[in-house]
């Protein structure tokens, strides 16, 4: 199974992701760690990856798809995986169809985590990191036993400058901006499955889970060719061969 994720931050993508991974065994293929992982390496293509991160420009769409070919080629991801991050325009979409055209695989849905930008501005606007040892907080979900101190060193916390209202909001409208074209484009392709995700995490999470079992279960019924072959010659085999 391939799935894209899609989703504005505050959506709890993060979260979700690693939920899928656990149940489906799904890797994570997230482009910003690709990038960590390709700039420590002295590949032509790490080279180039480092060369625009250090400069602080974007990598162009082809250096991306480059960087997720390679890691799509890994054994781990034989059996499918979930992409974040990535496609986030329409250039990168149509990358990622020729990247899967060349390995004869098909993508099966593109999940777009919807939130309402309350619920994201609430989310992230709460957010406190310890300055010492980097430990997570949530002014609400997740507070501390003394406010403003980390529970485990005592440092001071603080507040990712962009995890300000107003730069939330800005941060939403660029994230709209850029994937309207993408999203409209996998809806058209019949590919697009929106997950309300206001809701508790483990809602979303059973929501997720029952889409994407309805996905494997479509998926396996119309390759009965290969649902046969996996199976033993058993009774479901004779009884289907006896068929006129
Ligand atoms: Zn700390």
């Amino acid at each position: 199974m391939i799935i894209v994720l899609l989703g504005p931050p505050g959506a709890g993508k993060g979260t979700q992701a690693r939920r899928i991974q656990e149940r489906y065994g799904l890797p994570q293929i997230s482009t910003g760690e690709l990038f960590r992982a390709a700039m420590g390496r002295e590949s032509p293509l790490g080279r180039s990856v480092k060369g625009y991160i250090e400069s602080g420009r974007l990598a162009p769409d082809e250096v991306t798809s480059a960087v997720v070919a390679e890691r799509v080629a890994e054994p781990d991801c034989r059996k499918g995986f979930m992409l974040d991050g990535f496609p986030r325009t329409l250039p990168q979409a149509q990358a990622l169809d020729a990247l899967l055209a060349a390995r004869r695989l098909p993508l099966d849905a593109a999940l777009y985590f919807d939130v309402t930008d309350e619920v994201a501005v609430e989310r992230l606007s709460g957010r406190r990191m310890c300055s010492k040892c980097n430990e997570n907080y949530h002014e609400r979900h997740l507070p501390p036993k003394q406010a403003g101190r980390c529970d485990r060193c005592g440092s001071a916390l603080t507040q990712r400058p962009d995890d300000k209202p107003d730069t939330i909001r800005k941060r939403l409208q660029v994230y709209a901006q850029q994937t309207r074209a993408l999203v409209e484009e996998y809806d058209r392709r019949g590919l697009l499955r929106r997950i309300a995700s206001d809701q508790a995490p483990e809602k979303v999470a059973a929501s997720v889970a029952s889409m994407l079992d309805k996905i494997l279960a479509l998926r396996s019924a119309a390759a009965p060719a290969l649902r046969s072959a996996a199976a033993s010659a058993g009774e479901e085999e004779s009884a289907r061969s006896s068929l006129p």
